[in-house]
């Protein structure tokens, strides 16, 4: 993963880590003060969310609408994408009754964009099953701008973030020993404060902080050192985006279900273990990850639970309990393997910071005394999951040893959205701050 890091910072293309430059070189500090809005469209679910803030950290008000983005709207047009979120907003804002107010907006977008200054940037191209073959290209800060005037709202894009980077702003905003964020949801990616002079393939690149937030779009990270199993071959064919986002495909909530489908699928065609249901369990996608999960922890001694989830969703009627076993050990096997990558990719990021104490950061500078590390972390599948957390927690701790005591993985919930809110406000024209250093 460093050496990746490495390769993605020294040039565009040097690695499948595209290290994308945010433009936020600033961080709320807590003086914010205001009300701002954010929209978060990052995968399944979709949010709209308002933020009052008051100075000192404190958050006075909060709320969020939240629906999933209906199917159609992942494979249709760029136009009908961006209406229906501005008329989402639009709707919001009728119910709180702030139609008329300039409003500075955060617009989390949760895919690799190519940023322009932090409140514009084109899609570099889909991931997580959108495919909306018009969008890449276009700076899409200024779609949401065109759909917001066109529904008549008075709205306009300040800063256009990954998910990412807004988690990361919430977690500084409540803790400035905030270094980094991860999103485990739908999608899973990461994003870090690096120091401008690592940035070697944006030379002269100067921010008043000396440090911007990297977007590191580590769900295409791959080596060949991770170990890939012909199920992880099977998954990349059947997704429109083959070849890319393979870490993604071995982590996230949108592959995990599926990989064991497809080991399952295997078991019922090489044995009989599962009698004449083959035939269900050749269906892509027909086990989501919330029922992975549901069988991972379904602690009943009759194991009941996987009964119902086999029976009414993979049409498994009357398995044995030797069989349900079975199930649970592969939702097992396969939970654990994403846990342990997504910790195995935390490390690298203290690594590369040089935070996971072996004693030399990657510019070969020696540093001192460990020092206090907090990673912001967000999305439904770490947060929905406990035995994904704790085994991810407990490869960390393997893996980092007596460093993880100074390692703080801090959940924000809602940090993706809320974070981009304030983000908003710092980079809005009225602001009161200039944002704290990074
Ligand atoms: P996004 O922001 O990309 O829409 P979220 O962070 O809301 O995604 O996460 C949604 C995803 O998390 C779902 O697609 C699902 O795969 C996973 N997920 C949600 N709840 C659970 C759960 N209880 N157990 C396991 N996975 C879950
Ligand atoms: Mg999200």
């Amino acid at each position: 993963m460093v050496v990746e890091m490495h390769a993605g910072l020294a040039s565009d293309g040097g690695s499948k880590l595209k290290m994308l430059l945010t433009f936020v070189d600033a961080l709320p500090t807590g003086n914010e003060e205001g009300i701002y809005y954010s929209i978060d469209l990052g995968g399944t679910n979709f949010r709209v969310l308002r933020v009052e803030v008051g100075a000192g950290s404190v958050i006075i008000g909060q709320m969020v609408e939240q629906q999933p983005i209906p199917d159609e709207l992942t494979k249709g047009t760029t136009e009908d994408l961006f209406n229906f979120v501005a008329l989402a907003l639009k709707s919001f804002l009728e119910g709180e009754n702030d139609l008329d107010g300039k409003r500075a907006l955060g617009f989390t977008f949760s895919f690799p964009v190519r940023q322009t200054s932090v409140s514009t940037g084109s899609l570099i191209r889909w991931t997580k099953g959108f495919s909306i073959g018009d969008t890449v290209g276009k700076d899409v800060a200024q779609c949401l701008n065109e759909a917001l005037a066109n529904c008549g709202l008075n709205v306009r894009v300040t800063a256009l973030v990954n998910d990412t980077v807004g988690t990361l702003a919430l977690g500084h905003y409540y803790d400035e020993d905030t270094v980094a964020a991860i999103i485990i949801g739908s999608g899973t990616n990461a994003c870090y404060i690096e120091r401008t002079d690592a940035i070697i393939k944006c030379q002269g690149l100067l921010t008043n902080s000396g440090g911007m937030v990297v977007n590191m779009e580590w769900g295409n990270f791959w080596s060949s050192h991770l170990p890939r199993t012909p199920y992880d071959i099977l998954l990349d064919e059947e997704t429109h985006n083959r070849n890319d986002q393979g870490f993604e495909k071995m982590i996230s909530g949108m592959y995990l279900g599926e990989i064991a489908r497809l080991v399952l699928h295997r078991m019922a065609l090489e044995s009989d273990v599962f009698g004449d249901a083959a035939d269900s369990l050749s269906n892509p996608f027909i086990l989501s990850t919330p029922f992975l999960a549901a069988i991972r922890e379904d602690d009943s001694p009759d194991l009941s639970e996987v009964r119902r989830i086999l029976q009414e969703h993979l049409k498994i009627p009357d398995a044995p309990l030797k069989t349900r076993r079975l199930v649970v050990k592969v939702c097992d096997i396969v939970t654990r393997r994403a846990a342990r990558l997504a910790a195995a990719g935390i490390a690298g990021i203290l690594k590369k910071l040089g935070r996971d104490g072996s004693g030399v950061a990657s510019s070969g500078r020696t540093r001192g005394q460990p020092r206090r590390t907090v990673v912001a972390i967000e999305g439904g599948l770490y947060q929905g999951y406990p035995v994904f957390r704790e085994y991810l927690d407990e490869a960390l701790v393997e893996i980092l040893g007596e460093v993880a005591r100074n390692v703080t993985l801090r959940v924000t919930e809602d940090g993706s959205g809320i974070g981009a809110a304030l983000l908003a406000a710092v980079h809005s024209s009225n602001r009161q701050q200039q944002g704290g250093p990074i």
